[in-house]
């Protein structure tokens, strides 16, 4: 078989494209590969297909395609161009890659898969032998394709949370189905507006099949929900991880101010606890048990504050708003009555957004899922030493958790 055969099969062409020569290059450790087409051919307008015959040809492009053995490989072609009555002049599509793209079809499908696999930009570059920039190009066409591509229906179940982006106050909105575990939207900031904008794409009647939305107790993003989704008074559910976050913080500032106090007194007792007194008491390690067996039965504030956080888990156990709502007003009392103020703090913040706790009986959703693909978030961004811009980690938040399908088509 003649080496133009051999390519022409291996690109998959057919008339009227062949290969009209390769030639190979050793010292640069490359093949070219030339294509081209027969004469007299009729051209379909890329817009709406009407067959035309050739008017010219555009620049003669390249395509990097994938390697030949470990040889860097290129395919060059002239495309033809049409002149349509109705959508003027333009190229044709071509079978190997997109309209703009610069690598082949097949080769920019490798690319995502490596950079899929690798989950950093420059692990898949240096394999692929491209650019950075080259990288990121095939990451923003995959995402943009696979956007477009999206159905545009609100998920049922929705996570809503704030993920930081770099030191300081730089903050992304990102939102979580909580039932694929993918992100479907990522916004600037974490305002009302943010989260607006995902609402936005949707029509009353499409949001009204929204059935209950995880967030933490940010108003920014209650405000937006109550604002569009019909219904929402019943649909937000205030994560539970968040609201034993927020406790588990007021216990460590007891700890705190305590800590202080007794080591004014020459009393060491609460040095290096502060982990002890965070765990569930459940997942404490066996090896912290005595010690907190000791304190526990002290008179410490400290200690106080700690069964108030471990009674509060028993909240989301109730099938009941009612009976789940009893409970949480005697745990009020309970903290009001203690003296302590940072537990009173989170106990005025808990009473404030009572209802949309105790929505968790009906719903039983948590951020859970999104803090998972939040963690997912953070790694991708150290492995791929920073993205340089906000926009570049969007882009890559939805490359790797968006579940798109983000390949490109031949047309
Ligand atoms: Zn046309």
């Amino acid at each position: 078989m003649k080496d133009t055969d051999l390519y022409s099969r291996i690109l998959g062409l057919a008339a009227p494209w062949f290969v009209d020569a390769v030639k190979l290059n050793t010292v640069e450790g490359r093949v070219d590969i030339h294509v081209e087409h027969g004469s007299g051919v009729r051209w379909a307008c890329p817009v709406c297909g009407r067959e035309l015959s050739c008017r010219d040809h555009a620049e003669p492009r390249v395509w990097r395609h994938l390697d030949t053995c470990q040889f860097k490989t290129f395919l060059h072609a002239r495309i033809p161009r049409v002149d349509c009555p109705e959508h003027g002049v333009l190229q044709v599509n071509v079978p190997w890659a997109e309209s703009k793209g610069r690598f082949t079809l097949l080769m920019e499908r490798l690319i995502i898969d490596v950079l899929t696999e690798c989950a950093t930009l420059t692990g898949a570059r240096r394999i692929m032998r491209i650019t950075w920039d080259e990288a990121w190009g095939v990451m923003e066409r995959a995402v943009r394709r696979g956007r477009e591509r999206k159905q545009s229906t609100p998920s049922r179940y929705l996570g809503v949370d704030e993920k930081a982006f770099r030191k300081g106050h730089d903050y992304v909105t990102v939102v979580c189905d909580l039932v694929d575990s993918t992100v479907e939207y990522v916004a600037d900031e974490r305002k009302t507006e943010s989260l607006e904008g995902y609402y936005l794409q949707f029509t009353k009647d499409q949001l009204a099949r929204i059935k209950a939305v995880a967030m933490d107790m940010w108003e920014p993003y209650f405000k937006a929900t109550l604002k569009h989704v019909p219904g929402a008074v019943g649909k937000i559910v205030h994560d539970r991880f968040h609201i034993m976050k927020h406790v588990s913080e007021a216990v460590d500032r007891v700890r705190k101010q305590e800590h202080r106090e007794l080591m004014g007194q020459e009393d060491h007792r609460l040095r290096g606890t502060k982990y002890l007194w965070l765990y569930r008491e459940e997942n404490l390690p066996d090896k912290h048990r005595p010690t907190l067996e000791v304190l526990k039965a002290s008179n410490l504030k400290v200690a106080k504050a700690w069964a108030m956080k471990e009674s509060l888990n028993d909240v989301w156990k109730y099938l009941s708003m009612g009976w789940a709502r009893r409970f949480v007003k005697r745990w009020l009392i309970w903290v009001n009555k203690s003296g302590l103020a940072p537990m009173r703090k989170v106990g005025g913040l808990i009473q404030r957004h009572l209802e949309n706790i105790l929505t968790f009986c009906r719903h039983r959703i948590t951020n859970g899922v999104a803090e998972g693909l939040n963690s997912k978030i953070m790694a991708i961004k150290r492995k791929a030493c920073g993205y340089r811009n906000r926009d570049h980690f969007k882009t890559a938040i939805y490359f790797f958790c968006g579940g798109l399908d983000l390949y490109p088509v031949s047309s």
